[in-house]
């Protein structure tokens, strides 16, 4: 979801940074049939910067179920989403088989909102689990 258009070569530096995996559910871009997107964490629509410490690299399943939200509810109380620039996956994310389950509230937030155990994605990455390609 973006507006100003993001320079190439920054591109190339998120993707890199990245190891061409969606920061959110760690899927490798080789194993999608789509290009991902390079992504604003804090989106324009609220201020967030198109610098390269705001931006991620996202699939598209995550970035379209993302928009421009940076916060959701959990059990009613507002819970802002996952941040892949000033936090680490492991510390709201674990896997149960190709399941992602949540250590935090942010991570239950998000994990709800991005629509990341949906049946068809959780089928996906747990056949590239037994191809050992994921996570
Ligand atoms: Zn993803």
């Amino acid at each position: 979801m973006s507006g100003t258009r993001i320079p190439a070569e920054l591109r190339l530096r998120v993707r890199a940074r990245a190891g061409e995996r969606c920061e959110y559910c760690l899927m490798h871009e080789r194993d999608s049939d789509f290009s991902f997107h390079v992504d604003h964490v804090i989106s324009e629509k609220h201020a967030g910067p198109t610098e390269e410490h705001n931006l991620c690299l996202a699939c598209p399943e995550c970035n379209r179920a993302k928009g421009s939200d940076i916060a959701t509810t959990v059990n009613g109380r507002v819970s802002r989403l996952f941040n892949p620039r000033i936090e680490e996956w492991k510390d709201h994310f674990v896997h149960d088989g190709a399941v992602i389950l949540a250590r935090s509230r942010i991570g239950a937030g998000t994990i709800r909102l991005l629509n990341l155990n949906n049946p068809t994605r959780v089928a996906t990455r747990a056949s590239l689990m037994q191809e050992g390609r994921y996570p």
